[in-house]
């Protein structure tokens, strides 16, 4: 009885202490991530990297506390961006680099992107497809404060069929264009469909990424058939589960994302052609989409622009890039669970806020983009108990912007304040 009466007393002074050393954000006006309306003037109490207390109106610091005046600001939680490519960013160069980068400059010139992406406010990525395990290096780099960087999740090397959207070979000359395997993410049957993802576990990775159709920027004819079969989709799916990691699915024809969704994948990415009849099957099957209307725009523009892009890719360019802008009105509003995603290293890495403009612009409320970027995009990691909203216990990833992006989302793309893990990478 004594003892616990002391530790009481000594967990008192602890708190007491703490308490101290608390971090007081005085927001001018609240978006939590979780909530319908935004609040005004509130003050957020963070301590040792999490959220402990929410009270409305501007709180008076205590002896120690340090105080971030966001009174002229907008306070979101850190964005969420579902589908980057920290390893790369398009360029002329993009199909030749491979033949003179070491794998280290790879990972050096991937925290570039890093930073420039948690810069503009995202302090959380989903990386679907790196050249190997960069990405898990980088992620480690980040987490160990090496480099400053995004929390991020990694799928490692995407798989693909031979020929397919992923294969590391596709289109080079006949010595080059060797028989990729498993190891490298490349796969043709159930057994190997196995161990690529027990081989992307023993790499590092956190979750799973397949290219179920064909895709714009490989160097190979279709950019939307099938490449991948109902029974190797279910290998990766049930292999992955026994991993608890989850399946992240590039699919741009209606068949293979329809095989994906039947197959139980957690989120379809592009979904450029997604039939009434997709749609109706993703909501029954609670399937998130990312619909990544930024890759569709960009290469919608690369396509108009003569000589960028290989004579292969122009014409997939230019017929598939622009359909997502009409897929995204359709099936928002037919209410298709959305996680937002950029496909960032298709775009310039740091840009990622544009997407939300054009999810404004394609009927989302702006409310719903920036839960898309924070709440839906938790749920889909399955992070909801510590990340996606300003709400007590979450680890405090907080960002803001000068203005009200409910009145004009374009604010996003000019992020003033980010905190990562109760600590600011960036003030006003
Ligand atoms: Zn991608």
């Amino acid at each position: 009885m004594r003892w616990s009466l002391i530790a009481a007393a000594i967990c008192c002074v602890l708190a007491a202490d703490q308490s101290i050393a608390a971090t007081i954000i005085h927001a001018g006006r609240l978006i939590d991530g979780r909530s319908a309306e935004a609040r005004s003037q509130v003050s957020i109490v963070i301590d040792e990297g999490k959220i402990k207390q929410i009270e409305a109106g501007y709180s008076k610091p205590r002896e120690g506390d340090t105080v971030i005046d966001l009174k002229d600001c907008t306070v979101l939680p850190g964005l969420m961006d579902m589908h980057t490519h920290l390893i790369a960013q398009h360029s002329k160069e993009s199909y030749t680099e491979k033949f003179f980068m070491e794998q280290a400059d790879y990972a050096l010139r991937s925290t570039v992107y890093a930073r420039v992406t948690l810069m503009a406010g995202f302090t959380t990525v989903r990386d679907l497809g790196d050249n190997g395990v960069n990405c898990v290096a980088l992620r480690k780099a980040i987490e160990k404060g090496w480099v400053p960087g995004p929390r991020i999740f990694t799928s490692g090397k995407s798989l693909a069929t031979t020929g397919g959207h992923a294969d590391p070979t596709n289109a080079l000359r006949g010595d080059y264009r060797r028989d990729a395997g498993p190891l490298e993410g490349v796969i043709n049957g159930v057994d190997d469909a196995r161990k690529a993802v027990r081989q992307r576990y023993k790499d590092g990775a956190d979750l799973i990424k397949l290219t179920a159709t064909g895709g714009i920027l490989s160097l190979a004819a279709s950019g939307h058939n099938p490449q991948f079969t109902e029974d190797e989709l279910k290998a990766v799916v049930q292999t992955a589960k026994d991993y608890n990691m989850t399946v992240a699915v590039h699919a741009h024809g209606t068949e293979g994302i329809k095989r994906a969704v039947l197959a139980g994948v957690d989120s379809i990415e592009h979904g450029t052609f997604m039939t009434d009849e997709v749609i109706a099957l993703m909501k029954e099957k609670g399937t998130y989409w990312v619909p990544t209307n930024m890759a569709g725009e960009w290469v919608a523009e690369k396509a108009k622009e003569p000589g960028y892009l290989p004579d292969i890719v122009r014409p997939k360019a230019a017929a598939i890039g622009p359909v997502i802008r009409t897929t995204f009105a359709k099936a928002q509003a037919a209410g298709v669970k959305i996680a937002f995603g950029t496909d960032s290293g298709v775009s310039p890495h740091g840009a990622n806020a544009r997407e939300f403009e054009l999810m404004v612009a394609g009927g989302m409320s702006p409310m719903k983009a920036i839960q898309a970027a924070t709440l839906e995009a938790s749920k889909l990691l399955r992070v909801e108990d510590r990340l996606g909203t300003v709400e007590i216990g979450k680890i405090a990833d907080i960002v803001a912007v000068k203005g009200n992006p409910l009145e004009n989302i374009k604010v996003l793309q000019s992020i003033a304040f980010v905190m990562k893990d109760g600590v600011v990478a960036k003030s006003p």
